[in-house]
């Protein structure tokens, strides 16, 4: 009697699916986001824990958007509102 093979496999490519995000740059996507430097919650999304920005291949930004990005989150370094790094352990 052939037994019937657990559906694991199919299971962890639909998660995978699920977890792989459609690369759509945010700021084309919702003009109502603007990318300004007086406000450090959006530009968080784009730093990495370390206080690095994030490459524009993780993030999906488009090129002219992640200079203005890049821009912001310069100016708001330069005022305090994020930090150029982290202290390390
Ligand atoms: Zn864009």
């Amino acid at each position: 009697m052939a037994r019937v093979t657990k559906p694991t496999k199919t299971q962890d490519i639909q998660k995978k699916r699920v977890y792989t995000r459609k690369r759509v740059c945010r700021f084309c996507q919702d003009s109502n986001i603007t990318i300004d430097y007086k406000n450090p919650k959006l530009l968080k999304y784009f730093i990495t824990e370390r206080g690095k920005i994030m490459p524009r291949r993780m993030t999906g930004t488009c090129a002219n958007h992640q200079r203005k990005l890049k821009e912001a989150i310069n100016m708001a370094r330069h005022i305090a509102l994020l930090p150029f790094t982290t202290l390390s352990r």
